[in-house]
């Protein structure tokens, strides 16, 4: 049997604690404005070091000193992170709560230790004041959970350290109280202190990994998003059409594809300023939007270019969608913004093996054919040169 050193342990947690306060105040410094809470759990955990110190100096001070400090150190530390998780998930508030636990943790301490000392109360008393921090966490997982591994590890580890903390509230009530005394060689405390110590720091590892996803979806959304209008970019076209051309494949279905270009947009951004034109803009993409189905891909190629890829949709249907786009945008002018009208292109692939260029090169083709044609209206293309 191997045996379990609680200074070692303590130890070892509270350098590890520092190591991931350096870390998390790394990721907060980089991406404060992406990932919230990042930096409450930083402070959180530089109490918690602060706490280990003070709980590894005993003896050296007096204990009406550092226990009362290094517990309230403690409930500062696991509650700060509770208030991080809260912005995390995006929820204000929690500052009551987060007050009201270390006033009455600090309260409990000093009358236990001072007034009428005893330990199974103390050590009750701050395993169930820290639960009500974790259990708020595991509603917030559950509220927001998502299936993915990092929110279910998250949720997991939270629950296992509530029920481990009231578990050595219940111990430190009914069983023998000594079973509770953290630095005192009892299996039972060493074993808990080893668990409370291990799934700190599990805990912290989990929190930093749902960061780490959330950060990943951002970025991936911003590389695959025009930032303008909120439509995919030319990346986030190719990545979808790679998809819904692999569908189209195994089922033969019709596949159309429209190109939609502003018409006089430079004299709308001459005349009223490039401001006024980006508002345009946005107007347009969300008149294309509206008109799209669900299953359409909608893209901003270029400036003031849009592109709609239509699964499942011959080109008589994409013209009735081009209709509905014009008359939308028609209808949809606000007082103010200035008039605008668009020309369209549509292609439909005839040819399963037609590439991507050659469908965009023919709705571009009737795109050209509109604007010569008088703008404001919509062109079919010819079909796909057999070769392709
Ligand atoms: P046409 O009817 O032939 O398409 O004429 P047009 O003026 O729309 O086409 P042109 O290609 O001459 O001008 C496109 C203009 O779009 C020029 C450019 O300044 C403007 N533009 C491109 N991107 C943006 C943008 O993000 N915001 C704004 N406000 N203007 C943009
Ligand atoms: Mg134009
Ligand atoms: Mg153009």
């Amino acid at each position: 049997m191997f045996a379990l050193d609680p200074f070692t342990v303590l130890f070892t947690t509270t350098l590890t604690c520092a190591v991931l306060a350096a870390a998390m105040v790394s990721v907060h410094l980089s991406f404060r404005r992406e990932v919230a809470g990042v930096g409450h759990w930083a402070c959180g955990l530089a109490a918690m070091v602060g706490a280990g110190v003070l709980f590894l100096l005993r003896g050296k001070l007096p204990d009406a000193l550092a226990l009362p400090v290094a517990n309230v150190c403690l409930t500062w530390g696991i509650g700060l992170s509770m208030i991080g998780t809260r912005r995390f998930f995006g929820e204000p508030g929690g500052w009551a709560i987060f007050h009201a636990a270390w006033t009455l943790e600090l309260a409990a301490i000093l009358y236990w230790l001072l007034v009428e000392p005893n330990f199974p109360h103390r050590a009750a008393a701050f395993s169930f004041i820290v639960s009500v921090f974790y259990l708020d966490q595991l509603r917030l997982v559950w509220r927001h959970r998502v299936a993915h591994f990092t929110s279910w590890f998250f949720g997991a580890l939270l629950a296992l350290q509530c029920l481990n903390t009231v578990s050595r509230g219940v111990a430190a009530l009914f069983m023998e109280p000594d079973a509770a005394n953290l630095l005192r060689s009892s299996a039972l405390a060493n074993v808990y202190l080893a668990i409370a110590n291990f799934m700190a720091l599990l805990i912290t590892v989990a929190f930093l990994m749902l960061a780490t996803r959330k950060l990943q979806q951002i970025l991936e959304q911003r590389s695959t998003h025009d930032p303008l209008t909120g439509v995919l970019n030319r990346r986030g076209f190719l990545q979808f059409f790679g998809r819904v051309r692999a569908r189209q494949q195994r089922s033969d279905s019709p596949l159309s594809l429209m190109a939609i270009d502003l018409d006089h947009f430079k004299a709308i951004n001459d005349q009223y300023g490039h401001a006024q034109g980006d508002k345009v803009l946005m107007q347009v993409a969300a008149v294309i939007m509206r008109s799209a189905r669900q299953c359409d891909v909608v893209a901003r190629f270029g400036g003031e270019e849009f592109v709609v890829l239509m699964p499942d949709t011959t080109l008589a249907h994409a013209q009735q969608l081009a209709q509905r786009i014009q008359a939308l945008l028609r209808d949809s002018l606000q007082a103010g913004t200035p008039s605008c009208t668009v020309s369209i292109g549509i292609a439909g692939q005839h040819l399963v093996s037609e590439s991507l260029d050659s469908l965009l090169a023919r709705a571009d083709h009737a795109l050209y054919r509109a604007k010569a044609n008088g703008r404001n209206r919509t062109e079919i293309a010819g079909p796909a040169p057999l070769a392709a």
